[in-house]
């Protein structure tokens, strides 16, 4: 019983390094290094100008599609006026119908001038975004060495999740069944801290000082001790049965 005991403590402090090790290695997966969340934060700025730019576009071919119902209005006008130039019986209807077509003219100036600064407007910008878009291409190599380091770096650690929790899967079969399911418990409500070693008397974890007796039983690895805090179960990491921590 004894002998089984210890046996299951030494296969949950294994377990429990192999936790650790994949809830690291989850961490590492969703934090981008700097590099590629700078590049993120580019593209999205980038996409973000350039929405704004197609925006504004639409804005101007809205107006221009009213300055161009204008001038076809002023255009008609105009005809109307020089006809009736044509048509004046005196002076007085005469400067009246000048009158009409100066102003008339003038309004028409006015809105081919518009006109005109709208399609440069327009046009102006259809060149900027299209060079930015081209721009991409060329940009992107560079970015993508980055993003594809990164993706294969995410890739590599998923595959070390997935080893590693069949690890896990193998060493939890073979603790008895009910240290199994205390250590299932444990891994639940401690969020993947189940165990945790002694360190100059108290719980690493949660710094509660263990009495001198449970010390010594903690010492003797002949049981599973559970820390009076917080529940963790506890081991004494310089005892050679728990072997070194290993890698990371
Ligand atoms: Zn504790």
């Amino acid at each position: 019983m004894v002998d089984d005991a210890r046996n299951d403590l030494i296969l949950m402090v294994r377990l429990q390094r192999i936790y650790d090790r994949i809830a690291q290695r989850l961490r590492q997966r969703s934090s981008p290094p700097p590099e590629v969340q700078e590049l993120e934060r580019q593209n999205r700025e980038r996409e973000r100008e350039l929405a704004e730019m197609e925006a504004r576009i639409v804005e101007l071919e809205k107006e221009l599609a009213g300055v161009v119902h204008r001038e076809e209005e002023c255009t008609i006008e105009l005809d109307h006026f020089q006809k009736q130039k044509s048509m004046v019986t005196n002076q007085r209807e005469f400067e009246a119908v000048i009158n009409e077509i100066d102003f008339a003219t003038k309004e028409l100036e006015k809105v081919r001038e518009r006109k005109k600064e709208l399609l440069e407007e327009t046009a102006g910008l259809r060149t900027e975004i299209e060079s930015r878009r081209s721009a991409r291409p060329e940009e992107e190599a560079s970015h993508r060495q980055v993003t594809e380091a990164w993706e294969q770096r995410r890739t590599e650690l998923t595959a070390e999740i997935r080893t590693l929790m069949a690890q896990a899967s193998e060493l939890e079969a073979q603790l008895s069944p009910p240290n199994r399911s205390r250590f299932r418990q444990l891994l639940e409500r401690k969020h993947g801290t189940p165990v945790v070693p002694v360190v100059e008397g108290s719980c690493s974890f949660c710094h509660f000082t263990l009495r001198p007796h449970l010390q010594q039983r903690v010492r003797r690895a002949q049981e599973i001790i559970q820390c009076e805090h917080c529940h963790r179960i506890l081991y004494l990491p310089e005892l050679p049965i728990f072997g070194e921590d290993g890698e990371d």
